[in-house]
């Protein structure tokens, strides 16, 4: 990829609660993955996300506990900042949609939208609860779909065809807080001409290089449907007041504030760093690459508003380079549901275990990508126990005991090499390049199937070279095993290091490597020897047996201690 420095962004969780793992696969996680395998490769890189907070849903939920909206989000925010952390979550900037830096970002950018000729007010009609005396906009009217005859299609978007909707054309309409059916009033408001932006769209779409075919394919037929003006306003209260002469009521439609955040929030990181103007060279450099990870329900916002927007403000904004959508990660073969408990938070997954490198790598290793996972508890033991212990872990251990033991930790280089040797580096190589082509996609479980085909290949190798039958007999071979074993497991930890960056650390600490001086290349670099390494321990810890049938009881009291520790406004 010819890009010098990238941004990588993951979608910003509404803030009304703790994201659960299927959010984190579908996004965080699967960015971070990213953004730290673009450090390893030696890119810059700026890792963005926030806090979304705007919006109806916390409005309603604010006004129902008594308190102000923002009183909800600060505590959410904070809670929710210091999960991601505990996960490892390598943002450089964490930031919300409250912080000035983003509001006033906001603004300008829809006054330059404004002013080149995108926007126009019209009268809509907007459905209104009379019992909850509030404007329904967007999720919060469900009814049947016009277009397939989904029956829980929201205002904004049916679930099941994924088209874009408006609330009036829904059939048979209710308010989502009290099942009433709203009545429909006029109100003035600013809508953006996405009619106007089709064709540039559509040929950005139909040249792009890097674009998974399922966020082609889907933004295109939708585009063939042709793009209609949509409202960029709102009646809501909270949220950023619409910059717009005459709309001082009127406030930005959350979703269209929130992907502008990815610019906003790298604003601000340099703002932080005292150079500000540096976030001009990641957006509108043209040899800066962008990243999105979103779940797929967002590919329509993605691929097609956030260009819109860009295209709209004529200021030279970089479109996406790469929109990694994800399927949907089920859980136990349902659907993650908080009101029906169903699923694991992510507070609640560490208290089941405390780090979070077994929980990276089981939902990479789920990572719902070109079709829907499901989690249950058994594949997580499988993985956990099967490829992370036996597979990766043993192996790395027995590669590093016998150094230890039969050279007292010294690595060096053999005369020569046997033909088993040549092919076993071989696949080191080939296992290294087809690991950077899956990841400069972002195929990250492509990429950690690689990885998991080279620790075995590496046990294969050693069941077959039985060094420790030929230590006394031909210390040649015995060398050229562990340098060939030695080299695989830096590798191995190379490729590791973006989805376990805690364990591998340990790792390079016994290898007595910088792992923050090393620099991953798609081609093998031979390793400097006699190169010392220090007392082996092992990495990781099987779950015990019994783990699955005590599960339940296990999850109960993990969720009891998460509870306790949520603020109040996320205790359910
Ligand atoms: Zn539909
Ligand atoms: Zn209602």
């Amino acid at each position: 990829m010819n890009y010098s420095r990238w941004v990588v962004t993951s979608a910003w969780p509404y803030i009304n609660t703790v994201p659960h793992l299927g959010n984190m696969i579908g996004s965080v996680l699967s960015a971070d993955v990213f953004a730290r395998y673009l450090r390893l490769r030696g890119y810059e890189v700026v890792f963005v996300s926030g806090s979304d907070e705007h919006g109806t849903v916390i409005e309603v939920e604010a006004r129902r506990k008594g308190i102000k909206p923002h009183e909800l989000t600060d505590e959410a925010h904070e809670y929710v900042s210091k999960l991601f952390k505990a996960w490892y979550i390598s943002f450089d900037n964490y930031t919300r949609t409250e912080s000035e830096v983003h509001k006033e970002f906001v603004r300008d950018l829809m006054m330059s939208i404004y002013r080149n000729g995108y926007i126009e007010v019209r009268e809509q009609v907007m459905p209104y609860c009379e019992k909850d005396r509030i404007y329904l906009p967007d999720r919060f009217v469900v009814g049947v779909c016009p277009y397939c005859g989904y029956e829980d299609a929201r205002g904004d978007q049916c679930d099941s065809c994924g088209r874009l909707l408006n609330p009036e054309e829904l059939i048979t309409p209710k308010c989502t807080f009290c099942s009433s059916r709203p009545t429909f009033k006029v109100t003035k408001h600013w809508f953006f001409r996405l009619d106007k932006v089709e064709d540039v769209i559509k040929e950005w779409l139909v040249n792009h290089k890097y674009l998974d075919e399922n966020v082609k394919n889907f933004s295109i037929s939708w585009i063939r449907q042709g793009l209609k003006p949509r409202s960029l306003t709102r009646d809501n209260e909270w949220g950023i007041k619409a910059p717009f002469p005459e709309a001082d009521d009127k406030t930005i439609y959350v979703w269209f504030e929130a992907l502008l955040g990815y610019i906003s929030a790298t604003k601000e990181y340099f703002k932080s760093l005292g150079v500000e103007g540096r976030w001009r060279d990641f957006w509108l450099n043209n040899d800066s690459g962008t990243a999105y990870f979103i779940g797929k329900d967002n590919i329509p916002f993605h691929a097609i508003i956030l260009p819109a927007m860009l295209v709209a403000s004529n200021e030279g904004y970089n479109l996406p380079t790469i929109i990694s959508a994800t399927e949907y990660l089920m859980f136990e073969g349902q659907k993650f549901s908080k009101s029906r408990r169903v699923g694991i938070w992510i507070d609640e997954a560490l208290e089941i275990i405390p780090e979070p490198d077994y929980w990276r790598f089981a939902l990479i290793r789920m990572r719902p990508e070109g079709r829907d996972t499901n989690f249950s508890w058994s594949e997580f033991l499988r993985i956990i126990n099967s490829e992370l212990n036996d597979d990766i872990g043993n192996y790395i251990h027995r590669i590093l005991t016998l150094i230890y033991r039969f050279f007292n930790g010294l690595i060096s280089k053999p005369s020569t090499y046997s033909d088993i040797d040549l092919d076993f580096l071989d696949k080191i190589k080939k296992a290294v390049s087809r690991y950077c082509e899956y990841m400069d996609l972002a195929r990250i479980r492509a990429a950690s199937d690689v990885v998991l085909e080279l620790a075995r290949s590496g046990n294969y190798y050693l069941n077959v070279k039985q060094p420790w039958a030929k230590i006394k007999t031909d210390t040649n071979d015995v060398i050229a095993t562990l340098y060939l074993g030695f080299l695989s497991i830096y590798y191995l930890g190379l490729m590791l290091h973006p989805i376990i960056p805690n364990t591998t650390r340990k790792l390079f600490n016994i290898l007595n490597i910088d792992i923050n001086s090393v620099k991953l290349t798609p081609t093998v670099v031979d390793i400097e020897t006699p190169h010392k390494i220090s007392k082996p321990e092992p990495l990781f810890k099987k779950l015990d047996p019994d783990f699955i049938s005590r599960i339940d009881s296990i999850v109960d009291e993990a969720r009891g201690r998460a509870q306790s520790k949520r603020p109040n406004v996320l205790k359910w």
